[in-house]
């Protein structure tokens, strides 16, 4: 089979080492097994929490994203608590609606897709209701490649003594947090993003003292995040069958990740293919949904081209030629996205823009360069 390369957010292309440490099989109760969970997970913590191995722990969870961050607005939001979800995408949207499934009292900020979430209105929304006890916010709005202001919004929630949840899925690893210093209480992400693991384990990292405070309480039996993490506390065990493959395959991404030289180092080389990209891109005349200010590393939306640009016709061309790339997610305006992270590099990056480049012309779509 021809090698594929995803410039999609997640899956996304991995490497053969990570690949390849999936290729034996490991029972879940064997201290192989166990002692790597408990390595992966002091890692996790050491990445977003540094110097606080005891006050943050880490909590592993089968499943993809979503499924942590159901876990986490269904354990840590109490019955007379109340969540105020802030939504500029997407996957704000999303965790209203888990929210809002699961019966969480719960509140809304919503604010414009191409638009940040900015401080000033976070702290008004909060001032005008003063039961909210939770805010859960989007670090990078994947839905664009929006990158909310994490530290300016953590302050106003500091200030105010509420519990801050992030769904940091796709920053997680690449853009420095400290969940510390910012005040942070939970940080949910998961295996395939800029962890560079394979899909399958979702995660959290969370205050210890809050998250062992709702023991009994997750409105899930499997979701129960402080369940699974008494588990793993006591033997390094899930609580149910572990993905053991993806485990193992995370415990050699988390080691290439430090190889590489960190978040800092891994960071700057997404950074660098979204420059490449977009500077690519934008050269042949295509157009970013959002201004360089508010775009993160991680994934770009760009405007779809005039007729006969067909998306459908787009993909299946770039996929004949090894790129895999990702439709838009947006109601108001016709877009693709296109990924910037997992095992690539800028010459990847620069043969990706001159493959659009042909298919474009082919198509009959005529841009102007800039
Ligand atoms: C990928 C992603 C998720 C989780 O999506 P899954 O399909 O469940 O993996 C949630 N939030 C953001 C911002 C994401 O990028």
């Amino acid at each position: 089979m021809r090698r594929q390369l995803l410039f999609t957010p997640g899956p996304l292309t991995t490497s053969d080492d990570v690949r390849a440490a999936m290729g034996h099989d490991v029972g879940s109760r064997d201290a192989e097994f166990t002692t790597i969970v408990q390595t992966v997970r002091a890692a996790l913590v050491d990445l977003v929490a540094p110097g606080h191995p005891d006050r943050y722990c880490a909590v592993l969870l089968p499943g993809s994203g979503t499924y942590a961050l159901e876990a986490t607005i269904g354990t840590c939001v109490p019955d007379d608590g109340r969540l105020l979800v802030v939504v500029n995408g997407a996957y704000g949207e999303r965790m209203r609606l888990i929210a809002e499934r699961l019966r969480v009292p719960h509140a809304v900020l919503t604010v414009s897709d191409h638009l940040t979430v900015e401080p000033d209105a976070l702290g008004a929304a909060l001032d005008a209701d003063p039961a909210v006890t939770h805010v859960a916010v989007v670090h990078c709005e994947t839905t664009t490649g929006l990158l909310n202001p994490l530290a300016a919004l953590a302050a106003v929630t500091r200030a105010r003594s509420i519990t801050l949840i992030v769904d940091a899925m796709s920053s997680f690893g690449a853009l420095p947090i400290d969940m510390d210093a910012l005040g942070v209480h939970y940080l949910v992400a998961s295996s395939n993003k800029c962890l560079e693991g394979v899909p399958g384990l979702s995660l959290v990292v969370a205050d210890r003292r809050l998250l062992q405070a709702r023991r009994g309480r997750a409105r899930s039996f499997s979701l129960d995040l402080a369940a699974q993490l008494q588990a793993l506390d006591a033997d390094g065990q899930f609580r149910f069958t572990p993905p053991t493959h993806v485990v193992l395959a995370l415990a050699r991404a988390l080691a290439d990740l430090d190889d590489e030289g960190g978040v800092l180092a891994r960071g700057a080389r997404y950074a660098r293919n979204q420059r490449v990209l977009a500077a690519g891109l934008t050269a042949i005349g295509l157009e970013t949904y959002l201004p360089a200010e508010r775009q993160s590393p991680i994934i770009t939306t760009f405007l779809t081209p005039p007729p006969p640009f067909d998306f459908e016709r787009f993909y299946e061309r770039l996929h004949t030629r090894g790129f895999v790339i990702y439709p838009g997610k947006l109601t108001t305006a016709d877009t693709f996205r296109v990924g910037s992270i997992g095992q690539l590099y800028e010459g990847d990056m620069l043969a990706l823009v001159e493959a659009m480049h042909a298919v474009l012309r082919d198509m009959g779509v005529a841009l102007q360069p800039t």
